[in-house]
């Protein structure tokens, strides 16, 4: 079965929000994490969403990562390619935005393409091709501080134009205000004037849909989350999409349920806490994290040998500012950080070993090195548990059902909720 659309992501995070925004709109979807092995079998899916790392590395590197995941895309038949970026167009004058969007639109041999960020529901919005965050100019927003891609310029024509030798156009809200014909009807003309990207304005998501209805015909678009949630329409009414598939629909898991927890943000605190005498839980402790290392992770697979069940194991890292501070100061930020990753890492392919196939992980560095250590490739997109975090299964193997949740997200009782929603 052709792919029906294959998105590019330049950073996991945003790979996460848009596959969930396609499932939301009916898509069964996948995301790999890096480009996908050639062997990754897919059934049934009709969105594959190629998380990459490639926002703030050089353009050629960029260009190369995403020129490859386009291949594999290709390889796969897909109909419409997707390039995501953040919705505060997160890039510098040397790219990367510009150049992988020229790349990939060579590639997918098509003439024209749009740049759409909007995301109104986050309060990201543009206007005559000024993005704005909430109520100021992104320029006057907190993004001209970013200590990699500080956004001075809010006139995304001009921002984009440094990026691109080809000609920026703009299609304003005069015209995406009246739909997806006159949409297109101006993308026309702005190709047939040798223009060859259009920065598209949107404030509301009917704009987005809009949009969205109106790129059925381009062989790539480029945007933020928002303009994804048009785009399974247009594959609905060519009759390639079934109306009312339960796309959030993951194959049956069976196997011990574990908790991991290294954020120490605020939300995840308290959601640890929620879970003292609830479940069996491990706390690590600094002394004995320095002292053993990563073989302390032994230690936390004996003691938890005989409490695996239906019931998760929690262990946890997580502690207080000072706490963090203290360790920190001993051993050093970084270390302090890779010290905890790693022991939560071993302790997840420990686990797995042991048979645990439900597993939830906080903190999204903590996260990374969890679906690493298990060596996960791909996951298809199952329910919310709360906005922003789904489960997902691994597509390979005998499935592992993962939900990984970044550091302030989800409500107090989230770790007891997930298991429910499973
Ligand atoms: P978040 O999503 O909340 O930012 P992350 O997992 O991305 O969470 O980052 C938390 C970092 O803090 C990780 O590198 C983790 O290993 C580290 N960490 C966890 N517990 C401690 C601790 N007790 N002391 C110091 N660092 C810790």
């Amino acid at each position: 079965m052709p792919l029906l659309l294959g998105a590019i992501a330049d950073d996991f995070t945003g790979a996460s929000d848009l596959a969930n925004t396609l499932v939301k709109s009916g898509m069964r979807t996948v995301q790999t994490i890096g480009i996908p092995p050639d062997d990754l079998e897919l059934d049934d899916i009709d969105a594959v969403v190629v998380a990459l790392k490639s926002r703030s590395i050089p353009a050629s590197d960029a260009i190369a990562q995403s020129l490859e995941a386009y291949r594999w895309l290709e390889g796969r038949s897909v109909r419409q390619t997707f390039f995501k970026y953040c919705s505060t167009f997160d890039s510098t004058d040397d790219g990367n935005i510009g150049p992988v969007a020229d790349a990939l639109l060579e590639a997918a041999g098509g003439d024209t393409t749009i740049f759409c960020p909007a995301f109104p529901e986050n309060g990201r919005q543009i206007f005559n091709g000024y993005l704005f965050v909430g109520d100021v100019l992104l320029s006057e927003s907190s993004m001209r501080n970013h200590p990699l891609t500080p956004m001075t310029d809010p006139n995304l024509v001009r921002v984009l134009s440094r990026q691109t030798p080809h000609k920026v156009g703009l299609i304003a809200e005069t015209a995406v205000s009246q739909g997806a014909a006159k949409i297109r009807e101006s993308l026309n003309a702005l190709t047939a004037g040798g223009v060859r990207h259009a920065i598209v304005d949107a404030a509301t998501d009917r704009d987005l849909i809009e949009i969205g209805h109106a790129c059925r015909d381009l062989k790539l678009v480029t945007g933020g989350s928002g303009i994804a949630m048009g785009l399974p329409d247009n594959f609905r009414a060519a009759g390639l999409l079934p109306n009312g598939i339960q796309a959030d629909a993951l194959p049956p898991v069976a196997g011990h349920a574990a908790i991991l927890s290294g954020s120490c943000s605020e939300a995840t605190r308290g959601q640890v806490t929620h879970m003292q005498g609830r479940v069996p839980v491990w706390q690590i402790v600094p002394d004995d994290a320095v002292e053993k290392g990563v073989g302390l992770a032994d230690d936390i697979l004996d003691w938890a040998r005989d409490k695996l069940g239906e019931t998760p194991v929690l262990v946890s890292a997580t502690a207080a500012p000072e706490q963090v501070r203290a360790l920190q100061d001993r051993i050093g930020r970084d270390e302090a950080g890779s010290l905890m990753e790693g022991i939560l890492a071993a302790t997840a392919s420990g686990l797995y070993a042991r048979g645990a196939r439900r597993i939830v992980s906080a903190g999204g560095e903590t996260s990374g090195a969890v679906v690493k250590a298990l060596d996960v490739r791909a996951l298809r997109i199952g329910p919310q548990i709360d906005p922003g975090v789904p489960w997902t299964a691994s597509v390979e193997r005998d499935p592992i059902a993962l939900a990984m949740k970044s550091g302030n997200f989800g409500t107090a009782d989230f770790f007891e909720k997930a298991f429910g929603v499973l």
